[in-house]
């Protein structure tokens, strides 16, 4: 009972509702793969890739191409013995998406079999979040009717995009916080600022008297100095989201001092640096938010689960699913409005 006798691989196209623009890209579909392993009693695990070339390099066809390469590594072995199956998809150093899938699917089968939720497994410290929602790049007419639709709708969290134009960014940030004042303020630059104008940024809006609760990912991600200048330069906790994949990456953060938060995405590290990063964070007093990448219902399910097992993140930014056109709900989780139940 437990032995992994196949793993299925598909490809599921999906497009966005209107088109994601982020600091340089605008994505309008995505390619997602959903990886089923399957057990010796016909028990099944299901996972997602949601391959990201901007920060993993990752694409669908590349990854149907390690579809062989993956069955060899762990067809035959036991979902009951899943430290060991970690320690093998370790190995998908190149494809962390599919690590990720692999692994989450591994522990979806595996409590299928002993009938508990993955929820549970991973710790069973809460059975709801919440998510926030993401303001793409705009024109400012556009950002803040995002921003007011997204806060009429009762969300707590709103994530602003910005790091194209600094100036702009400045004037629609403060147009939004005029139109939807009481909630949070998470600001995503993806890599797009220098220091110095990140510090430049987050001064100005401290003096407008807007308070941002996480200042994620102010500068370019190899630029581990330029994070901790803009930790220590400016009045908002910052945030590694592309700096931060591996553990490895994390462990350096955190001996360097660079940041106050980690987003951890399941599609960066896999569930298993997911944990460890998890631990390695607790224990530096360093605070989590958990996001995604472009995952459907079944994959946004995976980092809901992470989230609920651990209830370790302070922020969920967890919207994919919400910015997709979706024919078949497939989320192990009820979605009501911002409110994620498992
Ligand atoms: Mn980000």
């Amino acid at each position: 009972m437990g032995k992994i006798i196949d793993i299925n691989f598909a490809i599921n196209k999906y497009k966005y509702q209107k088109p994601f623009h982020i600091t340089n890209s605008i994505s309008t579909d995505t390619d997602n793969v959903e990886v089923c392993v399957i057990t010796d009693e016909g028990f099944k695990g299901y996972g997602e890739v949601a391959p990201s070339f901007r920060v993993n390099g990752e694409t669908a066809d590349q990854i149907l191409a390690l579809s062989k390469k993956s069955k060899d590594m762990i067809v035959g072995e036991d979902v009951k013995n899943y430290r060991k199956i970690f320690s093998i998809t370790s190995k998908l150093i190149s494809s962390p998406g599919l690590k990720a899938a692999i692994e989450f699917a591994v522990i979806d089968v595996l409590c299928n079999e002993i009938g508990i939720g993955v929820w549970e497994f991973l710790g069973g410290v809460k059975n709801e979040i919440e998510t926030d929602k993401t303001v793409s790049i705009g024109t400012t007419a556009e950002r803040v009717k995002e921003a007011v639709d997204i806060y009429k709708k009762g969300f707590k969290t709103i994530k602003i995009k910005v790091g194209e134009d600094i100036n702009r960014d400045i004037d629609d940030i403060i147009e939004i916080y005029k139109k939807t004042k009481g909630v949070n303020y998470i600001i995503d630059a993806n890599m797009g600022y220098t220091p110095k104008e990140a510090v430049r940024f987050a001064k100005t809006l401290y003096l407008k008297g807007i308070d941002v609760a996480v200042f994620e990912q102010p500068v370019i991600n190899y630029d581990i100095d330029g994070l901790k200048y803009v930790r220590f330069n400016s009045p908002y906790p910052v945030c590694a989201d592309e700096s931060a994949k591996t553990r490895y990456d994390v462990m350096k953060l955190i001996k360097n001092e660079a940041v106050d938060y980690v987003n951890i995405k399941l599609m960066k590290s896999g569930l298993s640096d997911a944990i460890s990063i998890i631990e390695l964070c607790n224990s530096a007093n360093i605070k989590l938010m958990i996001g995604c990448m472009s995952e459907s219902s079944i994959g946004v399910n995976q980092s809901v689960q992470l989230a609920c097992g651990y209830g370790c993140f302070v922020f969920c930014d967890l919207d994919s699913h919400l910015m997709l056109s979706e024919k078949t709900y497939r989320g192990n989780f009820k979605q009501i409005k911002n409110k994620m139940f498992v």
